[in-house]
């Protein structure tokens, strides 16, 4: 009968220990997704930085080019024109284009340092590391999981089959026990006779009985020594 009750308890102990490994991968492939997560939100704002950049870029190179077109046609008109009033508006036309291309050249620069400097930011090798060791490590931890869980599945299946094969009164006795005390049911008496799971001292009677082979119950933790 204990020896039964004995096997009854491993195997369900073992049920427990894995389903707790189970419970403690899955929240550790929830604390990797997170970070994936982080990781690929920083890159999406990098991205939209440099498209904003480049936008800005295109528009400053179009205000550049109509200042140059400007700069032509009040050249033009310079040659053709007659009276010196009008001579004295159009040299200062041509000096507002040209300052407005020396002005847009020297900020079409900067845009363009800007636009490198964002670049390197998406290429930066600690974060593209950090992401590729992330997801290799998640990789890993979804097969753990996936080999873990199938460990379960048959072990349970196992499980089952052995309650199947035990007496009906062994089984209703070790449900009993189960209820009252929990898992384990049965405890090894330490040296010294303390009760293993709770470290009571057993009365010398007890532990006398334990010595010679028999099944005591804890007087604190209820539980079934031997
Ligand atoms: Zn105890």
């Amino acid at each position: 009968m204990w020896d039964t009750v004995l096997e009854l308890q491993r195997r369900e102990e073992e049920l427990q220990r894995l389903r707790k490994l189970l419970e403690k991968l899955k929240s550790q492939r929830d604390d990797y997704l997170r970070q994936i997560d982080e990781v690929l939100q920083e890159e999406r704002q990098i991205i939209a930085e440099l498209n904003e950049a480049i936008d800005s870029i295109r528009h400053q190179e179009e205000k550049l080019r109509e200042c140059e077109e400007n700069l032509k046609r009040s050249e033009e008109r310079l040659k053709k024109v007659r009276k010196a009033e009008e001579y004295r508006a159009l040299l200062k036309e041509k000096a507002k284009n040209e300052d407005c291309i020396i002005k847009g050249r020297q900020r079409l620069q900067e845009l363009k340092r800007q636009k490198t400097h964002i670049e390197q930011k998406l290429k930066e090798p600690t974060r593209v590391k950090r992401k590729t060791q992330l997801e290799e490590a998640l990789g890993e931890l979804e097969d753990d999981i996936r080999r873990l869980e199938k460990k379960y599945q048959e072990s349970y299946e196992e499980f089952i089959a052995f309650c199947q094969k035990v007496p009906p009164d062994i089984l209703e006795e070790y449900q009993k026990l189960k209820e009252k005390v929990g898992l384990p049911v049965m405890v090894k008496v330490d040296t010294f006779g303390t009760c293993s799971y709770c470290g009571t001292k057993l009365p010398s009677s007890l532990y006398s009985k334990v010595i010679r082979g028999e099944k005591v119950i804890c007087p604190t933790c209820g539980k079934v020594v031997y």
